[in-house]
Protein backbone atom coordinates (compact mmCIF):
# COMPACT_ATOMS: atom_id res chain seq x y z
CA UNK A 1 0.00 0.00 0.00
CA UNK A 2 0.81 3.40 -0.67
CA UNK A 3 2.04 5.44 2.46
CA UNK A 4 1.36 9.42 2.18
CA UNK A 5 2.90 12.20 3.82
CA UNK A 6 0.04 14.01 5.70
CA UNK A 7 0.48 17.70 6.67
CA UNK A 8 -2.21 18.94 9.26
CA UNK A 9 -2.66 21.59 11.66
CA UNK A 10 -4.16 20.54 15.71
CA UNK A 11 -5.30 22.01 18.80
CA UNK A 12 -5.33 19.24 21.17
CA UNK A 13 -7.30 19.64 24.28
CA UNK A 14 -8.81 17.46 27.32
CA UNK A 15 -12.40 16.82 28.34
CA UNK A 16 -12.32 19.90 30.57
CA UNK A 17 -11.46 22.52 27.59
CA UNK A 18 -7.93 23.37 28.49
CA UNK A 19 -5.43 23.37 25.16
CA UNK A 20 -2.84 21.28 25.87
CA UNK A 21 -0.90 21.55 22.20
CA UNK A 22 -0.92 22.76 18.77
CA UNK A 23 0.79 23.71 15.87
CA UNK A 24 2.05 27.01 15.52
CA UNK A 25 3.41 28.48 12.50
CA UNK A 26 3.62 25.65 10.29
CA UNK A 27 1.49 22.31 10.22
CA UNK A 28 2.42 18.89 11.58
CA UNK A 29 3.70 16.56 8.55
CA UNK A 30 4.40 12.78 9.24
CA UNK A 31 5.16 9.63 7.16
CA UNK A 32 2.05 7.55 7.32
CA UNK A 33 3.18 3.80 8.97
CA UNK A 34 6.11 5.52 10.30
CA UNK A 35 4.66 5.63 14.57
CA UNK A 36 5.44 8.83 14.31
CA UNK A 37 1.98 10.29 15.77
CA UNK A 38 -0.47 8.30 17.73
CA UNK A 39 -2.19 5.14 16.30
CA UNK A 40 -5.82 6.86 16.73
CA UNK A 41 -4.67 9.95 15.56
CA UNK A 42 -3.27 8.55 12.29
CA UNK A 43 -6.36 6.27 11.87
CA UNK A 44 -8.83 9.12 11.88
CA UNK A 45 -6.36 11.25 9.69
CA UNK A 46 -5.48 8.47 6.73
CA UNK A 47 -9.61 8.51 6.28
CA UNK A 48 -9.81 12.41 5.43
CA UNK A 49 -8.31 14.34 2.98
CA UNK A 50 -7.12 17.92 1.65
CA UNK A 51 -9.08 20.48 2.93
CA UNK A 52 -11.34 18.38 5.53
CA UNK A 53 -11.11 19.26 9.05
CA UNK A 54 -12.70 17.61 12.51
CA UNK A 55 -13.04 16.67 15.98
CA UNK A 56 -10.88 13.18 16.35
CA UNK A 57 -11.28 12.03 20.24
CA UNK A 58 -8.49 9.38 20.98
CA UNK A 59 -8.69 7.06 23.68
CA UNK A 60 -6.04 6.46 25.85
CA UNK A 61 -5.46 2.46 23.99
CA UNK A 62 -4.79 4.20 20.90
CA UNK A 63 -3.10 7.18 22.65
CA UNK A 64 -0.58 7.24 25.06
CA UNK A 65 -1.65 4.31 27.16
CA UNK A 66 -2.88 3.95 30.27
CA UNK A 67 -1.18 4.96 33.52
CA UNK A 68 1.35 1.98 35.23
CA UNK A 69 1.48 2.48 38.40
CA UNK A 70 4.91 -0.05 38.10
CA UNK A 71 6.19 3.32 36.14
CA UNK A 72 6.63 5.42 39.78
CA UNK A 73 10.22 4.54 41.13
CA UNK A 74 11.65 6.23 44.39
CA UNK A 75 15.50 7.34 43.70
CA UNK A 76 18.03 9.00 46.18
CA UNK A 77 18.25 12.50 45.22
CA UNK A 78 21.41 12.22 44.62
CA UNK A 79 20.93 10.42 41.44
CA UNK A 80 19.61 13.20 39.96
CA UNK A 81 21.49 16.06 37.73
CA UNK A 82 20.37 18.72 40.03
CA UNK A 83 20.99 20.15 42.98
CA UNK A 84 17.65 21.57 43.39
CA UNK A 85 14.49 18.93 42.95
CA UNK A 86 10.86 19.87 43.49
CA UNK A 87 7.48 18.45 42.94
CA UNK A 88 7.00 19.20 38.67
CA UNK A 89 10.79 19.09 37.79
CA UNK A 90 11.16 17.31 35.32
CA UNK A 91 14.60 14.87 34.17
CA UNK A 92 15.40 12.67 31.49
CA UNK A 93 16.36 9.20 32.74
CA UNK A 94 19.61 8.61 30.70
CA UNK A 95 21.66 10.09 28.79
CA UNK A 96 20.66 9.88 25.12
CA UNK A 97 17.80 12.35 23.70
CA UNK A 98 15.39 9.39 23.20
CA UNK A 99 15.56 8.44 26.97
CA UNK A 100 12.15 8.61 29.02
CA UNK A 101 11.75 11.71 30.65
CA UNK A 102 10.23 11.67 34.35
CA UNK A 103 8.43 13.95 36.32
CA UNK A 104 9.23 14.29 39.96
CA UNK A 105 5.46 13.88 41.82
CA UNK A 106 7.09 13.71 45.69
CA UNK A 107 10.12 14.95 47.58
CA UNK A 108 10.84 13.58 51.00
CA UNK A 109 14.42 14.06 52.80
CA UNK A 110 16.75 12.41 50.19
CA UNK A 111 14.31 10.61 48.19
CA UNK A 112 12.44 11.46 45.37
CA UNK A 113 9.83 9.73 43.93
CA UNK A 114 10.03 9.50 39.81
CA UNK A 115 7.00 8.76 37.41
CA UNK A 116 7.86 7.76 34.20
CA UNK A 117 4.31 7.76 32.79
CA UNK A 118 3.90 10.05 29.89
CA UNK A 119 2.56 12.86 30.93
CA UNK A 120 -0.67 11.90 28.41
CA UNK A 121 -1.43 8.29 29.84
CA UNK A 122 -4.35 7.91 30.59
CA UNK A 123 -5.93 11.11 28.91
CA UNK A 124 -9.13 11.49 26.03
CA UNK A 125 -7.25 13.41 23.87
CA UNK A 126 -9.56 15.58 22.05
CA UNK A 127 -8.42 16.66 18.95
CA UNK A 128 -9.45 19.73 16.16
CA UNK A 129 -7.91 18.89 13.27
CA UNK A 130 -7.62 20.17 9.51
CA UNK A 131 -5.59 17.87 6.86
CA UNK A 132 -3.46 20.88 4.81
CA UNK A 133 -1.98 18.30 2.19
CA UNK A 134 -1.93 14.91 1.73
CA UNK A 135 1.13 13.73 -1.17
CA UNK A 136 2.54 10.15 -1.75
CA UNK A 137 6.31 9.67 0.06
CA UNK A 138 9.09 10.10 -2.17
CA UNK A 139 11.57 7.15 -2.02
CA UNK A 140 14.02 8.80 -0.18
CA UNK A 141 11.36 9.82 2.97
CA UNK A 142 10.23 5.80 2.62
CA UNK A 143 13.66 4.61 3.05
CA UNK A 144 14.01 7.21 6.10
CA UNK A 145 11.14 6.68 7.50
CA UNK A 146 10.28 10.19 8.23
CA UNK A 147 9.20 13.44 6.19
CA UNK A 148 11.49 15.53 4.13
CA UNK A 149 9.99 19.17 4.26
CA UNK A 150 11.11 21.21 0.93
CA UNK A 151 12.93 24.22 1.57
CA UNK A 152 14.74 23.19 4.52
CA UNK A 153 17.69 21.59 2.77
CA UNK A 154 18.02 18.64 3.94
CA UNK A 155 16.35 16.79 6.78
CA UNK A 156 17.55 16.32 10.44
CA UNK A 157 19.06 19.58 10.56
CA UNK A 158 22.55 17.68 8.58
CA UNK A 159 22.30 20.57 5.90
CA UNK A 160 26.15 20.18 4.73
CA UNK A 161 26.39 19.11 1.28
CA UNK A 162 22.24 18.85 0.65
CA UNK A 163 22.53 15.33 1.70
CA UNK A 164 20.28 14.01 4.71
CA UNK A 165 22.52 13.63 8.11
CA UNK A 166 20.20 10.35 9.14
ZN1 LIG B 1 16.06 11.79 6.07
Amino acid sequence: MAQNVIEFNYTLKNKAGEILDRTSDRPMAFLEGSGAIIEGLEESLATMTAGDSGEVIVRPEKGYGFRDESQINTVSKSLLPADEVKVGDFFQAGGDQHAPVVKVIEVDGDEVKLDANHPLAGVDLIFDVEVVQKRPATEEELSHGHVHQAGEGGCCGGGGGGGCGC
